[in-house]
């Protein structure tokens, strides 16, 4: 009797020590993906920052297209007013009056109030950058050519019906962050657009001024990570 007790015991610690070793594992396991995207989400962050400035002075929907891209904007392609009026939208830049939810990102940049330098500050009106992720988006799911109705129904979570259906969808605050960054479903569907062809970018805009700044060098740092560690433990704890 008392030997069968003490096996007993020793089955249960060993199993104990075996659960334990299993969490460790998966705890290592998630840290490295954790890692692992951080930094994917640091890289595609300095790839953006560093190419917005050439992004600005083409037209970003003909360059995805392979038309030429160098010769106007975006606030001026023939391009996209053509494929709009085919769906009776005047021009994106109405389109775009009243589709973004109050804060959820500046209203004329369309970047996440927080990676822009007037919206942070609550001074949406007087930003004075182009706009380069709402006609992109609209464009990627309007033409298709663009093929990318596929990645922005993605992002949106559902089937698109319509241009006003994409707007209503998109353009409200989105909850999940992009790139550590809240804002709306146009920016997220901007991101993985950029994402996509991000080969594609570096090709056709070439290596002039690749410097890094230090201060965006250091993103995805240490705190970050920690912070979306424990995050993810407290999910943990209620789930
Ligand atoms: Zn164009
Ligand atoms: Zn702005």
């Amino acid at each position: 009797m008392g030997t069968e007790i003490l096996r007993r015991r020793r089955q249960e610690a060993d199993e104990a020590d075996e659960q334990k070793r299993r969490r460790i594992m998966l705890n290592e396991g998630r840290r490295e993906r954790i890692e692992q995207r951080i930094m994917d989400e640091g890289e595609l962050r300095k790839f953006l920052e560093l190419f917005l400035p050439r992004i600005k002075r083409i037209c970003l929907v003909c360059l995805l297209l392979d038309e030429v891209y160098d010769d106007h904007d975006l606030n001026s392609c023939e391009r996209i007013k053509k494929a709009l009026k085919k769906v009776g939208v005047e021009s994106w830049q109405k389109a775009k009056r009243g589709v973004y939810d109050a804060n959820s990102c500046c209203y004329r940049c369309s970047r996440p109030s927080e990676m822009c330098d007037m919206a942070q500050f609550g001074l949406s009106q007087s930003c004075s950058e182009p706009d380069v992720i709402f006609p992109t988006v609209m464009m990627g799911w309007l033409d298709e050519d663009m093929r990318m109705k596929d990645i922005v129904e993605e992002v949106a979570g559902r089937k698109i019906r319509n241009v006003h259906d994409l707007l209503k969808c998109m353009g409200g605050r989105h909850f999940e962050k992009t790139l550590q960054a809240k804002g709306t479903k146009i920016y997220a569907g901007w991101v993985r657009i950029m994402s996509e062809n991000k080969e594609k970018l570096e090709r056709e805009l070439g290596e002039e001024d690749m410097d890094i700044d230090s201060d965006l060098r250091d993103y995805g740092d240490e705190d970050e990570l920690s912070d979306e560690l424990s995050e993810e433990s407290e999910e943990d704890l209620y789930g």
